[in-house]
């Protein structure tokens, strides 16, 4: 594939924002910036003249389920590749495969499939599609009390037999874990899990303050979609909640689409933890991207009407969000524009270690980039190399 070069007046790298500048791809990776001058740009390179646009990383999605149709618990390479192309024509140029709470050997099984998918080729080659940079293992061991439509009979207590078996069918890949702390042998778990070099995140979780806080000693560091399946706070039981709003340590996903939180709470939660702790997240499903309809999330069926997913007994499924919306809601918030974009690229990609590869517009990342209008309208997306006709 040929280089290319990419004309900038503006840049989100997003650690600043440089004017006026060049970026140079070659072989599916950032080779230079600089000023026009002080670039050298390969003589068969492509030239892409992105004029007044904004020139961002591309999106990193942390907790997403599916997309065009396609569940990754399916976990055969056609589903995960239409979820990968879904996704990268929304920005989003890397994700976090994140699984459904389902009977043992049905989640092995899917772990199975994703790992063979992030091992292939495909999966890294210069081409259309985002990156799948690991899996989220969302459950099984949550609370009954608050697993939103995560399945209950397929809900097991945290043990750390099971936890191997699909640390071993995930072949390495899994980067977070999203458990319920105050459940019998989830604070084990935890640091065994952490030992491992997964992110241990708080979500489904009925947990107290003290429950919540003793799970961060013990290794938690981030929470899964704030707010929704989470005890409620209030002011004398400020729960999980109020554990995370008060613990920099820990990192909160957001739901920006507008539904699943109310702007006060979205408020409260980018005041509280500041704007390095929160993480834009998508819960995207399979109905992304899809007309209305009905789908299916893991092993049951969703429907999909304006948008938003619901189960058979109406509560909130997942959604159809992207990266690209969300990132509007939040600058529609009053949030400037460039720490949004860091809540869509560079934090997501720092929490599960991939800092200096994904996230950011750096010599030596891979070429992972976003073009957006003044209004953050999508413009153009390059996966690799890849893309930016
Ligand atoms: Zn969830």
């Amino acid at each position: 594939m040929a280089p290319t070069a990419i004309y900038a007046s503006r840049i989100l790298t997003p650690h600043e924002e440089i004017l006026d500048s060049v970026i140079v791809v070659e072989g599916g990776k950032i080779t230079q910036i600089g000023h026009r001058d002080e670039v050298r740009i390969p003589e068969d390179a492509e030239h892409f003249p992105a004029g007044d646009k904004i020139v961002v990383p591309g999106f990193v999605d942390v907790h997403i389920h599916g997309a065009g149709g396609h569940d990754v618990m399916e976990g055969t390479a056609e589903a995960i590749a239409r979820v990968a192309s879904t996704v990268a024509r929304r920005g989003t140029t890397s994700f976090v495969a994140t699984t459904v709470t389902a009977p043992p050997e049905e989640t092995s099984h899917s772990l199975r499939g994703i790992a063979r998918y992030i091992r292939s080729p495909r999966n890294t080659e210069s081409r259309f599609a985002a990156e799948v940079l690991g899996i989220h293992l969302e459950g099984p061991f949550i609370s009954p009390a608050r697993r939103g439509v995560h399945p209950l009979d397929a809900i097991t207590p945290p043990s750390q037999e099971l936890f191997e078996e699909f640390l071993s069918a995930a072949e390495g890949f899994i980067r977070i874990i999203t458990l319920a702390p105050e459940v019998d042998g989830a604070l084990d778990l935890i640091e065994r899990a952490v030992a491992q070099g997964v992110v241990a995140s708080m979500g489904h979780t009925d947990a107290t303050y003290e429950q919540a806080r003793a799970a961060i000693a013990r290794g938690v560091t981030h929470a899964a979609h704030m707010f929704n399946a989470m005890r409620p706070f209030s002011h004398r039981d400020t729960g999980v909640i109020g554990a995370v709003l008060t613990s920099p340590e820990v990192t909160a996903e957001l739901i920006a689409d507008g539904r699943h939180v109310d702007a006060p709470a979205m408020e409260i939660l980018l005041r509280a933890k500041g704007l390095e702790g929160v993480l834009l997240v998508s819960d995207g499903t399979a109905a992304t991207g899809m007309r209305n309809g009905n789908y299916r999330l893991g092993n049951f069926e969703v429907s999909v009407a304006d948008g938003v997913v619901r189960n058979s007994e109406g509560k909130l499924a997942g959604s159809t969000l992207t990266l690209d919306r969300a990132l509007q809601h939040i600058v529609a918030l009053g949030v400037p524009l460039i720490d949004a974009v860091r809540m869509v690229t560079l934090l997501p990609a720092r929490r599960i270690g991939l800092g200096g590869k994904k996230g950011v517009i750096a010599v030596g990342a891979d070429a992972d980039i976003v073009i957006l209008n003044p209004d953050l309208r999508l413009a153009g997306v390059m996966t690799r190399g890849a893309g930016l006709a």
